[in-house]
């Protein structure tokens, strides 16, 4: 599809490749839990799998090349004898008793040029493809899904001249490249150099495993029980920090809304009031739509700038005048210090989530 829309290609397949079994080990009984061993070729991660066999074991080694199939697709299977070797190489004092099942699995670095071309959209492994280091790649293309789905439903109500800038829906889904394409050339970064540490056999990634990591490995469970520095970091991994804030939907409305979650955040969750017992905000947005969130003594937008698809909720528990609004997949777009019905309208126009024209002041 993409050489049809004639998108471009760029990266690189990978000099490595990675190994997968699912095989039962003998002299396991006080293993448990996932485990990872540094060896020459690289990183050896063995997994409890309680079906089909004991462990799935996964480990990098320099690629043979011939694999036999594309990216994305499994290739041919590994012989026992190099899955003992791969064992043997990170210092396990392992056997094999039986293998279930094995792949390689060719890898690449790659990014489409564009992830939209007119009526045509990339999203998942078609429009970026990356090495499973900290397992970005189906969590990316989840985002790419839950950025588009919702652009391509509102789209529908961007009639032609009624959008604001008069370009109807296009800047709403020319957004889905220019929001989702840099964040995930972001994540290829990080993928890419985590790779190169966790699998090249050049010297400095060599050194980091048989070296730097056996020193740092004492300082891993101070570390791990430094609650705030693990959450933070696990939001980073599952791209719960991704920003849109250069999005042309992002828009800052005057006077500025301080304190609040900027234009392109996504919304974090909270405890929150709306009337009744504490709620989780997550919760209240897990509805369908846009939702505009006044602070407490903010003045209520006319019900004529708002389009079916908006609920407005009061945070009671929040004192200011401001407001802010927030789109289905939970980033926060729009954000003023009072409730500018212009400004919100010009918003809720330009991701086709206003009121009907017509019925507009
Ligand atoms: C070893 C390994 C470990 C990984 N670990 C993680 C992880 O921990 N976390 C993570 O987030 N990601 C991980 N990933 C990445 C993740 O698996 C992929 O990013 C994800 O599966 C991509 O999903 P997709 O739907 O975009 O593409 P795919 O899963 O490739 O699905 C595309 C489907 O389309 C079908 N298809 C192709 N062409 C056509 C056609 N012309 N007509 C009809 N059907 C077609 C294919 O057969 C396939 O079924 C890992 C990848 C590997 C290889």
């Amino acid at each position: 599809m993409r050489v049809c829309a004639g998108i471009g290609w760029h990266g690189r397949p990978y000099t490595e490749e990675v190994v997968l079994a699912d095989l039962d080990l003998s002299g396991d009984s006080g293993r448990s839990g996932a485990q990872v061993f540094a060896g020459r070729q690289g990183l050896l991660f063995l997994f409890p799998l309680g079906e089909q066999a004991a462990w799935r074991l996964l480990a990098t080694r320099a690629s043979a090349g011939g694999s036999g199939l594309d990216f994305g697709q499994l290739g041919t299977a590994v012989p026992h004898t190099d899955l003992q070797r791969l064992l043997s190489d990170v210092g396990l004092d392992a056997r094999i008793e039986r293998l279930a099942w094995s792949a390689r699995v060719p890898l690449q670095c790659s990014l489409a040029a564009r992830f939209r071309r007119g009526r045509l959209f990339l999203a998942g492994d078609a429009a970026h493809n990356c090495s499973p280091a900290t397992g970005q790649g189906m969590n990316a293309g989840i985002q790419d899904a839950v950025n588009l789905g919702w652009k391509l439903g509102f789209a529908a109500n961007c009639s032609g001249g009624e959008a604001a800038g008069g370009l109807g829906a296009e800047v709403l889904l020319d957004s889905y490249d220019t929001e989702r394409r840099p964040a995930t050339h972001r994540r290829l970064i990080l993928t890419h150099t985590v790779f190169w540490a966790e699998a090249s056999t050049g010297r400095i990634p060599s050194w980091l495993r048989a070296v730097a990591a056996p020193r740092a490995a004492p300082a891993v469970p101070i570390l791990l029980d430094r609650r705030r520095l693990v959450a933070e970091g696990i939001r980073f991994i599952s791209q719960l920090r991704v920003n849109y804030g250069h999005s042309a939907l992002s828009v800052e409305g005057r006077p500025r809304l301080h304190g609040a979650p900027r234009p392109g955040d996504r919304l974090p969750d909270a405890t929150v009031s709306v009337g009744g017992p504490p709620q989780r905000l997550h919760g209240l947005l897990a509805g369908a739509g846009v939702h505009v969130l006044l602070q407490r003594d903010a003045a209520p937008p006319p019900d004529a700038v708002l389009g079916p698809q908006v609920t407005v909720l009061r945070l009671r528990n929040s004192p200011g005048r401001g407001l802010i609004a927030v789109r289905p997949d939970g980033h926060v777009d729009f954000r003023c210090g009072t409730t500018d019905a212009a400004g919100l309208s010009n918003w809720l126009s330009l991701i086709g989530a206003s009121a009907s024209p017509s019925s507009r002041p």
